[in-house]
């Protein structure tokens, strides 16, 4: 028995969604315009989609467990269970309006024009405040909306804002943030729960690993008792002598939000020749 897994075919989403795969040591081909893939040596079928149609996909069964954005869900909610956030894909949804529109709040927005292709999302936010506005759905280019005179403001999915900026808008409000998800049909077969729960396993331990870093560093001695305390690692670092006596080398774990903070400590606690190396798996 299979697991299938529908991913998004040539998008935002798709390298990062092969890219994670492979990390967890899941290799098949997917040769340009490919379909479908069978994974070499792990219980998977893969099937390449647009995104918009994975959660259909996966809530009729064609696909027991797919990668879509959040913001398609929130869209468009279907019979499917949302079960670990991917790390990737990383946008917001947002409304902007143009540079000359001088914003300070949501009710300016009142009875504006907002072209979107998120309407259900929209309406929501603005219904939820209180606020009643023209939401106009439109399937793409929204950014372009304003300066064409379809709309008076938009709202889109936004990640650096360069595009909002180059056709002259302006972020005013995040309405969703979201990243890319992993969701799974309803009704799973126990195997291939099994199977799906061999596949968290790994995911989680990449997901683990890109929030690390492995250091090494060599250290006085006499500095050691407080270099230690500064690397918590997993239990306490390896130390290992060096051949000039004195002087040991640490190896330890550390988590990338307070790396910088932990490497300047580091070396105003006299360690020396620090090396930093990316982990590919964290199994914990
Ligand atoms: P498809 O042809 O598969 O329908 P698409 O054009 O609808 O593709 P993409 O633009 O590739 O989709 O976006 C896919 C997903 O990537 C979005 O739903 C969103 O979750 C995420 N994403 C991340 N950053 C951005 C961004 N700056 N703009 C749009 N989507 C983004
Ligand atoms: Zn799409």
């Amino acid at each position: 028995m299979k697991l299938k897994i529908a991913l998004q075919r040539s998008g935002r989403l798709s390298d990062g969604s092969t890219g994670l795969l492979r990390k967890c040591g899941i290799g098949f081909s997917n040769g340009l315009g490919k379909l479908r893939a069978e994974a070499a040596d792990f219980p998977l079928e893969i099937f390449f989609l647009r995104d918009d149609d994975i959660p259909d996909y996966v809530a009729d069964g064609v696909a027991d467990i797919g990668i879509v954005g959040e913001n398609v869900i929130a869209e468009n909610p279907k019979a499917v269970d949302t079960i670990e956030k991917l790390g990737f894909g990383r946008c917001r949804l947002s409304l902007a309006v143009p540079k000359g529109f001088e914003y300070s709040e949501l009710s300016q927005l009142a009875g504006k024009k907002i072209a979107t292709s998120y309407p259900n999302i929209l309406r929501e936010y603005f219904a939820s405040r209180g606020v009643s506005a023209d939401i106009h759905e439109i399937s793409g280019s929204v950014e372009i909306a304003p300066s064409i005179g379809l709309a008076d403001a938009v709202c889109d999915l936004v990640s650096s804002g360069s595009t909002l900026f180059s056709n002259g808008l302006r972020e005013v409000e995040t309405v969703m943030s979201s990243e890319a998800v992993l969701i799974r049909r309803r009704d799973l077969e126990t195997e291939q729960q099994a199977i799906l729960d061999k596949l968290l396993f790994r995911i989680r331990s990449v997901k683990a690993a890109a929030q690390n870093k492995y250091i090494l560093l060599n250290a006085p001695v006499e500095r050691v008792d407080e270099i230690k305390r500064l690397l918590p690692g997993m239990r306490s670092p390896s130390m290992v002598p060096l051949a000039d006596e004195g002087w040991v080398s640490l190896h330890s774990v550390v988590s990338e939000t307070d790396f910088w903070e932990v490497v300047d400590a580091l070396k105003n606690a006299g360690a020396e020749g620090i090396l930093v190396l990316s982990i590919d798996q964290m199994i914990r």
